[in-house]
């Protein structure tokens, strides 16, 4: 069984559609595959009725944007209702948040001499990766990285910062809206410091079921090693994933990373606890077996 539980689509900041991305996750020999567009759930049913149709396994998830200690971290959510009046509200901010964002990102670059347009960056969630791409295309930068450090990371001409939902009280609504959580590449980019153990263990409090190990981001194995001994310890989930982007990201190849299927069930036991807790109708696991 080989498991791959964090790709985005062009409902995101990918480049395939969702049925192109699950196609291409089912001929990279994935037997499940989740969805988890950034802070929004637009490219669900196409990928449902595809993975249905090809017979791959898919989850439906949600990566979304929060904060903690003032640091902005990336929180995992599979099989929420995605009718919970409360998550609706909160993803509906988020997104109001970045499409706010994308032309203050622009009037800045502008000021920085840079020709960009807002019809240059148009998608349903906008984010700096598409305001990486158009740069990219003027010719401006060669790549998205060279996008994101030489003008849209913090600190840099291009950064607008935007709003993003509180961690814990996330996790939380997550949770009444019958879904599970897992932090996504939380001591990636040299981030662990803003997530110490002893915080990990009070999100696990507040109900977190996961932590994202296997991840690019995490390139050092004794990093991962750590995170791993640390999800044991507090008893979580831990999840492998390639964060794959299509050609958005280099070196997140689906199935570049995966998920033990022991811990795969672990998650769907708590998914299953969650949904009937909550008393929503959540989304099944569909196309599989
Ligand atoms: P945003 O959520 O719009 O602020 O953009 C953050 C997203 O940009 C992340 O979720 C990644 O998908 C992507 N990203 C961040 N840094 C880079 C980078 N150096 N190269 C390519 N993509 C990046
Ligand atoms: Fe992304
Ligand atoms: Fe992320
Ligand atoms: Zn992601």
């Amino acid at each position: 069984m080989r498991i791959d539980l964090h790709t985005h689509s062009l409902a995101s900041d990918g480049t395939q559609a969702p049925t192109e991305l699950i196609t291409a996750a089912q001929q990279a020999g994935l037997d499940v595959v989740a969805i988890t567009d950034h802070d929004g759930t637009g490219g669900w049913a196409e990928a449902a009725e595809a993975a249905t149709r090809v017979g791959i396994e898919l989850v439906r998830g949600i990566e979304i944007s929060t904060k903690h200690r003032h640091h902005g971290v990336h929180l995992l959510a599979y099989l929420p209702d995605p009718t919970h009046p409360g998550l609706r509200a909160e993803l509906d901010r988020i997104v109001e948040g970045r499409s706010s964002r994308a032309p203050a990102m622009v009037a800045a670059l502008r000021r920085a001499g840079i020709e960009v347009s807002m019809d240059d960056i148009a998608a349903a969630v906008p984010g700096r990766p598409h305001v990486a791409d158009a740069l990219v295309r003027h010719g401006v930068v060669s790549s998205r990285d060279e996008a994101f450090s030489e003008y849209l990371n913090p600190g840099r001409p291009g950064y607008v910062n935007r709003y993003a939902a509180d961690l814990t009280a996330t996790i939380r609504l997550v949770a009444s809206a019958g879904g599970v959580t897992v932090l996504a590449h939380p001591w990636g980019r040299g981030r662990k410091d803003d997530l110490p153990a002893g915080d990990i263990a009070r999100l696990r409090d507040a109900g977190l079921s996961g932590v994202e190990v296997d991840h690019q981001d995490h390139k050092d194995p004794d990093v991962r090693e750590e995170l791993r001994a640390v999800a044991r310890d507090l008893d979580l989930v831990v999840t492998g994933s390639s964060d794959h982007h299509g050609l958005g990201k280099t070196n997140h190849e689906l199935g570049c990373n995966t998920t033990a299927p022991d811990e795969y069930e672990r998650l769907l036991e708590r998914a299953a606890a969650a949904a009937a807790a909550s008393a929503r109708r959540t989304p099944e696991v569909v196309g599989g077996r």
